[in-house]
């Protein structure tokens, strides 16, 4: 499948996309996680990304596009490809659809993830995540929380509260999706690509999804 995940950051665009790459070997790619590397391994990309995302911006454009048109080149892309966290604005919906049929990949739909504003801010101040860079388990204190509080279960590594999961970077990032990626459902619907779904638990967006796709 060739999809693109739509829905404000703790939306659980990331939690959908691992099952539905369970489903059918598409690779996920999300754009968060590829900053995050970046800026722990110190590259030339992770120091020019670092006080965006630390101040719950956006990352310019074009450093978005110079990862992206690298990365749907990749191999593994060839299976499908879930994109969790890009485009995050209409400039990169654009050149997205300009690389995509430079490439000739056809999209299948857009999936706009909707949920409420208050249950994201309880989502993601009660988020942590490990520590540890080749894990990165993701837990909750209250719906999910690891058996020892504060040491992941999978590899024993602290789990932490990431930098931009603070409330106040929470509400700039939440501030920054209505102002610049909300208009992409918009622009989606308009080219008759989108398929919105009320996000109640990650199983019943999997199937609208599946059932969309059959
Ligand atoms: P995420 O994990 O998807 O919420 O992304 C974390 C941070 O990375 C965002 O708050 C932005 O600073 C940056 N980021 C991720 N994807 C993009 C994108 N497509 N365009 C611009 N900035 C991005």
């Amino acid at each position: 499948m060739r999809l693109i995940l739509l829905g404000a950051p703790g939306a659980g665009k990331g939690t959908v996309a691992k099952k539905l790459t369970a489903l059918d070997g598409s690779v996920q790619i999300s754009t968060g996680d590829i900053l995050r590397a970046a800026v722990r391994d110190g590259t030339a990309l992770g120091k020019q990304a670092d006080a965006f995302m630390k101040a719950g911006d956006l990352v310019p454009d074009a450093l978005i596009m110079g990862i992206m048109g690298e990365r749907l080149l990749e191999q593994d892309c060839a299976n499908g490809f879930l994109l969790d966290g890009f485009p995050r604005t209409i400039p990169q919906a654009e050149e997205l659809g300009n690389l995509l049929t430079k490439l000739n990949i056809k999209l299948d739909f857009v999936v706009n993830l909707d949920v409420p504003r208050d249950v994201i801010l309880d989502r993601l101040t009660t988020r942590r995540t490990c520590s540890n860079p080749a894990c990165q388990a993701i837990y909750n204190i209250k719906s999910m929380p690891s058996k020892v509080d504060g040491v992941c279960d999978k590899c024993g590594s602290p789990t932490i509260q990431r930098d931009d999961e603070t409330e106040e970077a929470i509400s700039k990032r939440l501030d920054t999706y209505e102002e610049k990626t909300a208009p992409l459902a918009n622009y989606y619907e308009k080219i008759g690509l989108l398929l919105n779904v009320n996000a109640t638990s990650s199983e019943a967006v999997v199937k609208a999804i599946s059932d969309k796709l059959a």
